[in-house]
């Protein structure tokens, strides 16, 4: 279980080391709120009527994405139940994305809850999907905190952005 969630809590460590990386207020929240035409600077790949999907701005894999509420809430317990069933579904809707772009070994999913667990943003759930290749925890270690990713965010977004715009 170490293993399994450590990459994400290093992510996110990294990021909380840079200050100038930490957003003012929550992220989450303030990025889709700033307009679906500011969609594309802020890797939204897809709106929903209450989640939404993006890319982790610092991915352990090329494809690394977040579901998330558009409700700022941090209580997974008590998270209404529609909110709820879309963001599993909007998680499918996900790997069968990154299945079809990038053909991944095999899936993380999951979330951390609270700052113990790892969350970066412990007040805003969300939900990682992370595509995973044979060895990738083999290198990572080896190459330290220098994270080399194959492609650019924006070239991630690019590739999987047509698979979300059709109907579900
Ligand atoms: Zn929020």
């Amino acid at each position: 279980m170490e293993r399994l969630w450590t990459p994400w809590r290093r992510a996110f460590i990294e990021s909380a080391a840079r200050p100038e990386a930490k957003p003012p207020s929550c992220f989450l929240c303030a990025n889709p709120a700033a307009g679906i035409e500011r969609d594309r600077v802020h890797f939204i790949l897809y709106r929903g009527e209450r989640t939404y999907a993006l890319l982790n701005l610092y991915p352990y894999n090329s494809g690394h994405l977040l579901v998330a509420p558009y409700q700022h809430t941090g209580n997974f317990a008590h998270l209404d139940p529609a909110t709820s069933a879309e963001m599993a579904a909007l998680a499918q809707r996900c790997v069968a994305a990154l299945t079809e772009v990038y053909r991944p070994h095999a899936f993380n999913l999951g979330m951390n809850l609270g700052e113990a667990a790892g969350a970066g943003v412990p007040d805003h759930l969300h939900t990682h999907v992370v595509p995973r290749w044979n060895g990738d925890t083999n290198f990572m270690p080896v190459l330290g905190s220098t994270k080399v990713l194959p492609e650019s965010l924006e070239q991630t977004f690019d590739r999987l952005r047509p698979h979300f715009q059709a109907g579900p």
